[in-house]
This record gives structure tokens, C-alpha cells and sequence, in this order.
């Protein structure tokens, strides 16, 4: 269990930062009721996931994956962001956020009011669909209300296949994802993990490389992270990531005279 010193700690360390870089991972949106896939109820458990190259190559894998993606879609449609979610966004509008980048895919962090420029979603999104060959993202809604009917997986009108837009296995990430989150790790003086296991590469890289290059570390987390015991972690605290860092956040700011 973490001390009440830790707390103030923690919100001591938001107070002083400037230019907060925000990591976030599945732990974050359980409160939001998205499955942790990885975890012990996760969906992998269930699912065997499609691989890129055999989305591309197979209809039937295809399908697979579209009826993989329509079972989960209702529950990210309509998935509310929680308090962590809010509590990144007042740090927004205090003017304390560098950026958030975030492993999860559910698209929360915009939902809650995080901007689209202050935002990296390394694993991409749920909440549009895109061309595998010319690019266009689309709304899901109207691909999965066709598929649902028809069980045939929706063609882009260029003729390419459309596939959600988040980052299947076997695909790699976008380089323009990772150079952004890159730049945002250089520029930080606090950089705060949450709710993840720091176990995904390249995406648990990112607030390495923003610790190594001198930025403060804390790592909020229920259950162990791969990142726990390396000198670069300033403070590292254990529990519910919803019950310790919104109050931190609210003691920071309000200190600050943001009420
Ligand atoms: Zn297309």
C-alpha cells in the first residue's frame, strides 16, 4: 500500500511540472467497462487474433476479423471516459500538458475533450475504419450495421479493404506515430505512466526515453510493470490508477488556483 507521503509526492511532482507527458495503457479504461485483452479474463484467452498479412491475403480471415471487431464494437461505442480520462484533460486546461500517448485503442482520451493534436494513439483506434489502400478513414458505424447483415467484409470505393484502424498484430506502428510520441519524450519534465504493464514495445520505449533524457517518472499501476525498480523511476505507485492520480491532479491544480 502506498503512504500518504507518496500522495503528496505525487502531487508535488504534478505541481512542479510544466510540460507533463501523459502514457497511458489498458488499466486506465477498465473503469470505463473495455476489456483488458491481455489480462486474465482478456479476450486473447477466447479469440485467436488475425495476423495483418492474412487479413490481407484471405477473406476468411477477413470475416474472422470483422466479426472478431462487430462482437466487441457496442461496448466502444458506448464506452464513457471515467475520471482518469478527465483528469488529463484538466491538466490540458491548465496549460500542464505536453501530451498523452496512449496504447488503448477505444478512443477515450478524445472523447473526454484531449486534443487531437496533444494526442498519439500508438495502437491506433476503434473509433474510425481505414482503406489499406489509399488511406481514407471512415465512421465504423455504417461498415458494421453491413457487415452485421451481409457477414461480407466492406470494400473501400477505391476497391481496397477497409479494416478498423487500430494496429493489428503482425502490422507495425505508424512511423509518424512513434517519431511524434518520440519528440513529446524529448521536450518533457514529467512523464506519468498508467495503468500499463510497460511490457508492450516499442510503445513502453516512450517514457524510457523521456526518463533517460532527464525527466521525472512515476509509474501508477495495479499489479506489477516491467519498468518497476529501474533508477529511472522517480516514484512508483501501486493501486487503481482512478483512485490515486484524479485527487493528485485536483490537489495540484487546485494549489495552483485552478479550482
Ligand atoms: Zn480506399
Amino acid at each position: 500500500m502506498n503512504s500518504g507521503k507518496e500522495h503528496e509526492k505525487l502531487a508535488e511532482l504534478l505541481r512542479a511540472g510544466k510540460k507533463i507527458l501523459i502514457f497511458t495503457g489498458a488499466g486506465i479504461s477498465t473503469g470505463s467497462g473495455i476489456p483488458d485483452f491481455r489480462g486474465p479474463e482478456g479476450v486473447w484467452k477466447r479469440r485467436q487474433p488475425v495476423y495483418y498479412h492474412d487479413f490481407m491475403r484471405s477473406e476468411a480471415a477477413r470475416i474472422e476479423h470483422w466479426d472478431f471487431k462487430l462482437e466487441g464494437w457496442p461496448g466502444f461505442r458506448d464506452a464513457r471516459p471515467n475520471a482518469t480520462h478527465e483528469a488529463i484533460v484538466q491538466l490540458e486546461r491548465a496549460d500542464k500538458l505536453l501530451a498523452v500517448v496512449t496504447q488503448n485503442i477505444d478512443g477515450l482520451h478524445s472523447r473526454a475533450g484531449t486534443s487531437a493534436e496533444k494526442l498519439v494513439e500508438l495502437h491506433g483506434t476503434n473509433s474510425q475504419v481505414e482503406c489499406q489502400s489509399c488511406g481514407e478513414l471512415t465512421d465504423p458505424h455504417p461498415h458494421f450495421e453491413a457487415f452485421g447483415k451481409t457477414r461480407r467484409p466492406p470494400l473501400c470505393r477505391c476497391g481496397g479493404f477497409l479494416k478498423p484502424a487500430t494496429i493489428s498484430f503482425g502490422q507495425n506502428l505508424r512511423n509518424e506515430d512513434l517519431e511524434c510520441a518520440s519528440r513529446f519524450a524529448d521536450e518533457t519534465d514529467l512523464v506519468v505512466a498508467l495503468g500499463s504493464t510497460l511490457s508492450v514495445y516499442p510503445a513502453a520505449d516512450i517514457p524510457l526515453i523521456a526518463a533517460r533524457r532527464g525527466a521525472r517518472y512515476v509509474v501508477i499501476n495495479r499489479g506489477e510493470t516491467d519498468h518497476d525498480g529501474l533508477p529511472e523511476v522517480t516514484l512508483r505507485l501501486e493501486g487503481d490508477v482512478a483512485a490515486i492520480f484524479p485527487p493528485a491532479v485536483s490537489a495540484a491544480l487546485q494549489s495552483r488556483g485552478f479550482p
